[in-house]
């Protein structure tokens, strides 16, 4: 039996969210039913509730950066109990069986994760997400929040923290690398601390020096302004790794030019428009240009011990729900440090 709780919704594309009810299924034998105490909001959040990417699915719950309280747990749950504190991310559900399912890497599902929400669950109903006050989620794709992290703080790595993570890990950052992050917004802080802590050399490559003083705190060592021609001459062959967390295009041949000799340039923004690109970019220093998709449940979790063992949380401006909208149109206007955080109370 499913039961109704409060959410705040896009009723139709482009349509301002506003409160509502959705339902919940009942709790099954491997799900938890988590009191939402903080929900963030991503920039895919806005592009999907204003149909951006086509084909959503309203009325729409966003919000895939969630975290909260455990209160029920079904009959199989082995890994949670009532009164853990809890967050899931971008996905609720995977094939399980395929290869990538099976090494934790679920993100890349050959069937196709099932998102927390603007998707279609395995029984065919849709999913609704985090802007709400509960949720019921598989135990299997609900990850702990170490007591170390504030959970208003902690929500934001759910998205945000594992997109910058992810590809940290995989490309090596660390002592000795020179690490690049190209864009300092919601995921660009967090790529920022994390790499920090990692141990790299760290950095920031925004449009302007606007916000140097916090990349700097945030703990970068250098910031450049790309508006800036001279930068690119300056930094040519720098970089083991650059992370683009922009959605803007930019000229990846100029970009590929500040990369070393086998340097990766990783996208976790992409622009809507196909780019072209002189392939000499690449061939010239063996370099690689490649993305990568949020984490996979493990190392999700991996992150968030990562970030609480380091006291990272994320930079928030806490909000009610009536302000949602209102803060859309400021995370538009790059207007945001870093990320907005709803307080799932005022739901
Ligand atoms: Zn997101
Ligand atoms: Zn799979």
């Amino acid at each position: 039996m499913t039961t109704n709780v409060s959410a705040y919704a896009a009723p139709a594309a482009n349509a301002p969210l506003e409160r509502t009810t959705v339902p919940r299924r009942a709790v099954g034998e491997h799900d938890v039913l988590i009191e939402i105490k903080f929900a963030g909001i991503c920039h895919s959040d806005i592009h999907q509730a204003r149909d951006g990417w086509g084909e959503g699915i309203f009325p729409m719950v966003p919000g895939h950066e969630i975290a909260g309280v455990v209160t029920e747990v079904g009959a199989g749950v082995t890994r949670f109990t009532a009164g853990d504190r809890v967050g899931v991310g971008c996905f609720v559900d995977s094939c399980r069986e395929c290869e990538y399912c099976r090494q934790g890497l679920e993100q890349y599902c050959t069937q196709g994760m099932t998102g927390t929400y603007n998707a279609l669950d395995r029984n065919g109903e849709p999913t609704y997400g985090g802007y709400s006050t509960h949720i019921v989620v598989d135990e299997n794709y609900t990850v702990r929040i170490p007591d170390a992290l504030a959970l208003d703080e902690a929500a934001p790595l759910l998205c945000a923290g594992i997109t910058l993570y992810s590809p940290l890990s995989h490309w090596k950052a660390g002592p000795g690398k020179n690490v690049a992050v190209v864009g300092l917004g919601g995921l660009g802080h967090m790529g920022v601390k994390i790499a920090h802590a990692l141990g790299a050399e760290v950095t920031v490559l925004s449009q302007s020096l606007r916000k140097q003083e916090d990349g700097l705190k945030l703990g970068a060592d250098h910031y450049y302004a790309t508006s800036d021609p001279k930068t690119f001459e300056k930094l040519a062959g720098t970089f083991d790794l650059i992370i683009s967390t922009v959605s803007a295009p930019l000229d990846f041949g100029a970009y590929l030019a500040l990369l070393k000799t086998d340097g990766a340039l990783v996208n976790v923004g992409a622009p809507e428009e196909p780019i072209s690109l002189n392939l000499f970019s690449v061939i010239g220093g063996r370099k690689t240009l490649a993305g990568s998709m949020i984490g996979g449940i493990a190392e999700t979790q991996e992150m968030l011990d990562f970030c609480a063992e380091h006291g990272l949380g994320a930079e928030i401006e806490l909000i009610r729900a009536d302000q949602i909208n209102e803060a859309y149109e400021r995370v538009l206007a790059s207007d945001v440090r870093y990320r907005f955080v709803i307080d799932a109370a005022s739901i």
